[in-house]
């Protein structure tokens, strides 16, 4: 009976902390997480952007959206004490030469919901300083910025308080496997026993397992985020994103939060340093977007992990290879986004019988694993 069996969760991020909330929830107390680091915010879930935007080009992460957008609307009694998200309002913007593509996917129902193209006129008259050049504008008022504390520690507070165990500073050295079937993990402090492990590593998502014999091609790539100085006039715009160049902006902290939307291929171990060319690279695209903000000193420069699998879609679900081993990973740029359903799913998974949805089948693990051919 899988609600009496021990459940280890390897990594506190948003994944690891929307699975052991949903297991809880579900009556599977005997869970443990463990984070090597001292708190849960120390990577990718406390490095990103916080912004809110469910429009997606893959369909099948729209639905993974769309179902935590109603959890973050209106999270359970006691979630939290105050909403998880700011609606300032979010546009998609593209110049001329990207339009068209722009247009094919955030207009389509099955890609993005409370979205419709206005007249660039709309966002020129929030951010009258925009350069001249958007051709295509969709507009999704609704969404925004996340509260990212309220919503990860109200996943890790809501565990815990349903029996979960959360120990930081421990971290999983090795994946125990015998008989072809998972057993647990080793620690520091010892081996910890287990009939079910749930990898949620984030940009480390594929390193125990692959030591194990069962590797996933899980990628992380590294991406800069800036917070200028506190500048007048800023506090009220949108989130704009712009195609093409890639590029976004948003209040923050009394500045703007800007990205160069770079993606360098990194080793987790040194995924997050930072690399001074990227400061010039956002120094252009807000020199060609925001020129009158160019200068703006950096307040705060830094970078995150994000991990992607080779079709960019989640890893949510069983390893065929090993029983008993589950993997939530690879959640790229989407994963605060996506987290309470992705949590859902996982849990769905852990719990059985096997979902049937169309979501479950596109981001289970078996799909990247290299079938025999017939020879
Ligand atoms: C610059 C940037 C901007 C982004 N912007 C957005 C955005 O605006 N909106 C959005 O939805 N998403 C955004 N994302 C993506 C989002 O941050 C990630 O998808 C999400 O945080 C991934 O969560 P995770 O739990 O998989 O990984 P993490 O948050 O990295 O958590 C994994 C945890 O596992 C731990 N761990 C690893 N190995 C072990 C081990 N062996 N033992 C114990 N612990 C271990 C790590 O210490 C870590 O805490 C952005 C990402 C970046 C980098």
């Amino acid at each position: 009976m899988l609600r009496e069996q021990q459940v280890i969760i390897v990594g506190a991020g948003i994944a690891g902390a929307s699975t052991p909330w949903q297991l809880a929830r579900r009556g599977v107390t005997a869970l443990t997480v463990l984070e090597q680091e001292d708190a849960a915010d120390r990577h990718s879930s406390g490095r990103n952007a916080a912004i809110l935007r469910t429009a997606m080009e893959d369909p099948v992460l729209h639905l993974l959206a769309r179902e935590s957008l109603e959890f973050f609307r209106r999270p359970p009694a006691g979630f939290a004490d105050h909403p998880l998200f700011e609606p300032c309002g979010l546009y998609l913007a593209a110049p001329a030469a990207q339009a068209g593509a722009l247009r094919a996917w955030a207009l389509d129902p099955e890609c993005a919901v409370g979205a419709f193209e206005v007249p660039p006129a709309e966002l020129y008259a929030k951010v009258p300083e925009l350069s001249p050049g958007v051709e295509a504008l969709i507009s999704i008022p609704e969404e925004g910025v996340f509260d990212l504390s309220a919503i990860h520690q109200g996943f890790l507070r809501g565990a815990k308080a349903a029996g979960a165990e959360l120990r930081y500073r421990t971290a999983a050295r090795e994946l125990l496997v015998e008989d072809g079937r998972v057993k647990g993990v080793r620690t520091d402090a010892g081996d910890l026993r287990a009939g079910t492990v749930v990898l949620a590593q984030g940009g480390w998502g594929a390193r125990l397992a692959a030591a194990a014999g069962l590797d996933l091609p899980l990628v992380p790539y590294r991406r800069h985020l800036l917070v200028t100085e506190p500048l007048a006039g800023v506090s009220g715009w949108p989130v704009v994103w712009l195609s093409g160049t890639e590029f976004y902006f948003r209040p923050e902290s009394g500045g703007l939060m800007m990205s160069p939307c770079d993606q360098a291929v990194v080793d987790p171990d040194h995924g997050e340093e930072v690399d001074e060319e990227q400061l010039g690279v956002v120094a252009e695209k807000a020199a060609h977007w925001l020129p009158l903000r160019a200068d703006a000193g950096a307040a705060f420069f830094w970078s995150g992990m994000r991990t992607f699998a080779p079709d960019h879609r989640f890893v949510i679900g069983p390893d065929p290879r090993c029983p008993g081993l589950h993997w939530v990973a690879g959640l790229g740029g989407h994963g605060i986004t996506c987290g309470p359903a992705v949590g859902r799913l996982a849990a769905d998974w852990i719990l059985g019988p096997a979902p049937r949805d169309e979501a479950a089948a596109a981001l289970a693990p078996g799909r990247l694993l290299s079938r025999p051919t017939l020879s």
